[in-house]
């Protein structure tokens, strides 16, 4: 099925994110996932909202800050809302500044009975779980909230599964049990977890399209639970496209450490935009030759979603 016919079935407009963890330096796994989410909003006439992830206090760094901005200049994405630079994030949009959302909502699913406080160390965990999910040590114990030290977990059923809309309207089930367990969602330090804070962002933004790497694919199935047990009716309607990840030469994960495949690096190497533009084209099977500019890139995707399943079979087995 064509992804215009898909688009003019849609009433809603497409809305979706960049939503990058300024931990470190950018790398060229992220302007891949950035510039694909760009090029499939962009075909959709949607809108795209830039988010920063900068909840973990701890870990975020000015300077990763910084570099978010600077990098999307550099490959000419633009996005429709958002913060403009790092003074407009901390003053409007910081996931710091709504802190006290997060944790009213903690307090709504703790007073449905969706959480339960847990005692258990990181060690404990690791040799009950034998390196699965959490062991469900704690379920039973109604350990006091209110103390701080201990972390929330969210209660996942035996034999829990959420529908997953792919970009096709496909619906595949996850076993969210499976996937993901009892999983945290106050951290022991008091920060809210990821998961909470990501769906809560994306309900209020009315998110329904998300492009983001097949190592999240967990973490999907987690939000779209939570997003169940906070009663949201356009999050769990939201289509999903888990892209596969761009490896180091070795085959192995690109991580923000990995400084070599840092676009700052690149930079420093006197690499151009159009080189990653290439190799994006090149990860998706296009044609990429010809391209020197973000728009060569867009028209090349375009022409190819445009064609009977042709880049659509491609992305929807990405998973
Ligand atoms: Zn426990």
């Amino acid at each position: 099925m064509n992804i215009s016919l898909i688009h003019r079935k849609m009433y809603l407009p497409v809305i979706s994110r960049l939503a990058p963890t300024p931990s470190g330096y950018l790398h060229i796994g992220n302007a891949f996932n950035f510039l694909l989410t760009a090029l499939l909003v962009d075909f959709q006439n949607g809108h795209l909202h830039l988010r920063i992830d900068d909840l973990d206090s701890p870990r975020v760094e000015r300077s990763s800050v910084e570099d978010i901005f600077v990098q999307l200049e550099w490959l000419g994405i633009e996005y429709d809302s958002g913060p403009s630079g790092p003074d407009e994030l901390y003053t409007k949009y910081s996931q710091q500044l709504r802190k006290e959302r997060y944790c009213k909502t903690l307090e709504i699913l703790r007073d449905s009975g969706n959480l339960f406080a847990c005692e258990c160390s990181r060690s404990e965990i690791r040799q009950l779980s034998r390196g699965v999910n959490y062991p469900g040590t704690c379920l039973d114990k109604n350990l006091d909230f209110l103390n701080e030290n201990l972390p929330w977990r969210v209660h996942v059923p035996d034999h829990t599964f959420v529908s997953l809309k792919t970009l096709t309207n496909k619906i595949e089930k996850i076993n969210v049990t499976q996937a993901m367990g009892d999983f945290v969602i106050k951290r022991r330090d008091g920060i809210p977890a990821y998961q909470l804070a990501s769906v809560m962002d994306d309900i209020e933004l009315g998110v329904n399209f998300v492009v983001r790497g097949q190592d999240l694919w967990a973490s999907t199935a987690a939000q779209l639970f939570l997003a169940q047990c906070l009663n949201d009716p356009i999050f769990p309607a939201a289509r999903f496209v888990h892209h596969r990840l761009i490896n180091d030469n070795s085959g192995n994960k690109l991580s923000k450490s990995a400084g070599s495949f840092s676009l700052k690096m690149l930079q420093k190497k006197n690499r151009r935009p159009t080189w990653i533009f290439r190799e994006t084209a090149k990860a998706l099977k296009l044609p990429f030759q010809e391209i020197l500019t973000l728009d060569d890139l867009k028209e090349v995707f375009r022409s190819a979603a445009l064609q009977k399943d042709g880049l659509l079979t491609i992305l929807e087995q990405e998973k």
